[in-house]
């Protein structure tokens, strides 16, 4: 180990505190210090190069170090890197506001209120919806729903509505209540009395990430959807991990022709370089919010809106938009799909692998398709030894996330696939015929 990477390893180990990180195992361990991007690869300080098979934890969407993205932060940085949006206006928030309308029908959604994260445009949609219930005179309707296992983010707000009992159920009674449903079935079974006092549903479209990248069955988006014009809830369509091409679209709820009342944001909007975040919502509820003082939204953060994120968000948005870069995503999650059914073919322990787009999960269980004693335990091993061979993943509990960035081409997906599989040759399925 060089003297730098033991400096900041030294430094990490005595101040850092890891996100969702069990500090004394990291302490133990031998964390990764990563200084250089290029394209889908990433390098560590001791010069070792890496797929990034995780998009930097869903973020990455033209791949790092792109010049088109480099350019845009130079550029904006030569005029101004940030400037208050309370009380002033800028140019790239309002040249990006109107492009991300304008991806939605006329008329539809046309108000963008800026924040920094995915859990931030999660909390800004769940006041905006609780106020607008105040403005429009149905101040009974306070209650949310959310589906089972979904993750909308750690803030409190967002963190009311996150499923995922190991991460929120400690928070729970600090939060306010939330009704978790399964389906839409359940949903259609919820009493008129419940229903009543119901502001808005939040869900992930597509899929849920954080709930081992789940998919929902075709057509349960366009159900939801009619089933909140039905009985007058509001959808909140959290597109924090789908937005920006992830599923083969722009976004996801696209693809049921769906138009939420309030989309959420983040991750991808930058290409993965910088934190910013956007909630949409519809001309109707933006003017519930208008009539004087007592009807301000109230609500805001300090880097609302900023120029550099704002400026890489247009030339992250040109990219996408260019001819062919949505085809080109489809295409590739054809070809991604094609090597993880190999890959299924070739390791006795992938029990299922989910995919949408370039977004997959893949289940890693006993040979006989139960579930390991010590739940989470291969997942780790296996991403660990992925690392070892130059692929840089994580998982959630047993199920490995392969999530290239957007621009990967088959040969650097290919290369992903087979390196995952010497990993799981290598570790799990070692074990088991240890075991035996
Ligand atoms: C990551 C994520 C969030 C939270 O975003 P942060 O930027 O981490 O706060 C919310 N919703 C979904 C679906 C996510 O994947």
């Amino acid at each position: 180990m060089n003297e730098k990477t033991r400096l900041w390893l030294e430094a990490d180990r005595a101040h850092c505190w890891h996100p969702f990180t069990d500090q004394g195992a990291w302490g133990a361990g031998e964390p990764l210090v990563l200084v250089k991007g290029e394209g889908v690869w990433l390098e560590d300080s001791e010069g070792r190069r890496y797929l990034d098979g995780n998009s930097s934890i869903w973020t990455n969407i033209h791949g790092h170090n792109h010049p088109v993205l480099n350019a845009a932060v130079e550029a904006q940085l030569g005029e101004v890197a940030h400037t208050s949006f309370l009380g002033y206006a800028n140019p790239r928030a309002s040249e990006l506001a109107e492009r991300l309308v304008g991806q939605f029908p006329e008329g539809s959604l046309e108000r963008v209120f800026f924040s920094d994260d995915g859990s931030t445009a999660v909390e800004v949609a769940v006041k905006m919806a609780i106020q607008y219930r105040q403005q429009t005179g149905e101040e009974e309707r306070t209650g949310f729903l959310a589906f089972a296992d979904g993750y909308h983010g750690d803030t409190m707000g967002a963190a009311s509505l996150g499923g995922v009992k190991r991460f929120f159920d400690r928070f729970r009674q600090f939060g306010f209540p939330v009704r978790h449903v399964e389906s839409v079935e359940v949903l259609r079974s919820l009493s008129e009395e419940e229903i009543a006092k119901t502001a808005a549903v939040v869900i992930e479209p597509l899929v849920q990430g954080v709930n081992e990248m789940r998919v929902w069955p075709e057509g349960m988006l366009r159900e939801l959807r009619d089933w909140c014009d039905t009985v007058g809830v509001q959808l909140i369509c959290d597109e924090v991990m789908t937005g920006f091409g992830r599923t083969g679209t722009m976004f996801a709820c696209q693809q049921e022709e769906v138009v939420p009342d309030y989309l959420c944001l983040a991750k991808g909007l930058t290409g993965g370089y910088l934190p910013l975040a956007a909630t949409l919502t519809t001309g109707k509820i933006y003017e519930a919010f208008l009539g004087g003082p007592e009807k301000v939204f109230h609500y805001g953060h300090s880097y609302t809106a900023n120029q550099l994120g704002a400026a890489v968000a247009l030339a992250s948005l040109d990219l996408l938009e260019a001819e062919g870069f949505l085809e080109g995503v489809r295409e590739r999650a054809g070809e991604m799909a094609g090597l993880l059914r190999e890959l299924k073919g070739a390791c006795p322990n992938v029990h299922e692998v989910r995919q949408r787009g370039l977004i997959a999960g893949v289940d890693l269980r006993e040979e006989d398709g139960s579930y390991f004693a010590e739940r989470g335990k291969a997942g780790a091993e296996v991403c660990a030894k992925a690392r070892e061979f130059g692929l840089l993943t994580r998982p959630i509990q047993d199920t490995v996330v392969l999530m290239p960035p957007l621009v990967a081409t088959g040969e650097e997906i290919g290369e992903m696939v087979e390196r995952l599989e010497r990993a799981i040759s290598g570790t799990v399925e070692r074990a088991a015929a240890q075991g035996r």
